[in-house]
């Protein structure tokens, strides 16, 4: 097969993962810088350019498009899915689980386990929305932010309030969530490929930090979870419409919630702590599904 890989860095560990996992089965991979395609939208044949030629033959797309050139990195994925090339994820899937509101909407609206989360337009109605999410202490997360950057526990509901009105002041979007105490700091990470949980590890905050991310000094090891936390993970995949990706869940005393469900998981934390050949069972999964014209949704 021929697959074209949709990521700004080809240097990041799973892109690099990935073009050898690929290539160790005998396929090629290019990696294309998605900012740097350009195409005609308006051409009732769709065709992508790069680097001043036309884009032809693949077989499948790898969309890894950052969550900060959504907008365009989708556009250039419905081009590829129009030209009837085969996308691991599709543009329309990616789109819902960005959406912060309209990913948890839509896993609500499946029965899926949620931490009690609100949202409210403006500062005004803090005090309803703190009330409606549990009281204090809670927590407040920007709807843009990663990495746990933005990821704040009130632990008062005065502090929240001043938390809200300051998010808000900066004309920024947020969550108001329940605080989910008993998962002290630890949030689970199963991928999920082909409906499937292949892999899970555990993140656990550094020491007095409540924020697992990797990014913040947490670490990551194997886990074995139960088949509550599988099923919910599966679940949350399907109610995305997501081939492959990862799902976030805290272990709450009522059973799993899921935080977050992430269409470009990272390789290097999960492969290392589980010691799997994630990258490989992507390229496998392409295998057995790559076919011209085969999304649901060319887009739509
Ligand atoms: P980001 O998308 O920036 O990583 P998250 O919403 O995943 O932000 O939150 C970062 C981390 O903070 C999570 O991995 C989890 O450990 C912790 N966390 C987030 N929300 C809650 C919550 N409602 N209760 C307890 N811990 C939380
Ligand atoms: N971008 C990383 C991922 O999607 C975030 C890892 C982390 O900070 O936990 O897996």
């Amino acid at each position: 097969m021929k697959i074209a890989m949709l990521a700004r860095n080809a240097e990041l560990y799973s892109h690099v993962r990935l073009k050898e996992a690929a290539e160790a089965r005998g396929h090629t991979l290019d990696i294309i810088n998605t900012l740097r395609c350009y195409m005609n939208i308006a051409s009732r044949r769709p065709e992508v350019y790069y680097n001043g030629e036309k884009l032809v033959g693949y077989d499948a797309v790898i969309p890894r498009i950052g969550a900060s050139i959504t907008f365009y990195g989708l556009a250039v994925l419905r081009q590829f899915e129009m030209m009837g090339v085969y996308p691991l994820n599709e543009s329309v899937a990616i789109g819902r689980s960005r959406d912060k509101l309209r990913s948890m909407q839509l896993l609500a609206r499946d029965g899926i386990g949620l931490p009690v989360t609100t949202f409210a337009h403006d500062a005004k109605q803090a005090e309803e929305v703190v009330k409606l999410a549990g009281g204090a202490p809670t927590v407040i997360k920007l709807l843009e932010g990663t990495q746990g950057i933005g990821v704040v526990l009130a632990d008062t509901e005065r502090s929240a309030k001043s938390v809200i009105e300051a998010f808000r002041g900066a004309n920024v979007n947020i969550l108001v969530q329940e605080f989910i105490k008993e998962a002290g700091g630890t949030d689970i990470r199963a991928i999920v490929v082909g409906g499937k949980v292949i892999a899970a590890m555990k993140r656990t905050g550094a020491e007095g930090e409540f924020r697992s991310n990797l990014h913040r000094g947490g670490s990551a090891q194997l886990i074995k979870i139960s088949s509550e936390e599988r099923a919910t993970a599966v679940r949350a995949a399907k109610s995305m419409g997501l081939a492959v990706c990862g799902v976030d869940m805290l272990r709450a005393n009522h059973g799993p919630v899921v935080m977050e469900v992430n269409s470009s998981p990272g390789l290097e934390g999960v492969e290392k702590a589980t010691g799997l050949d994630i990258a490989g069972k992507i390229i496998e999964y392409i295998e057995k599904h790559a076919k011209p014209n085969a999304t649901k949704t060319k887009g739509k």
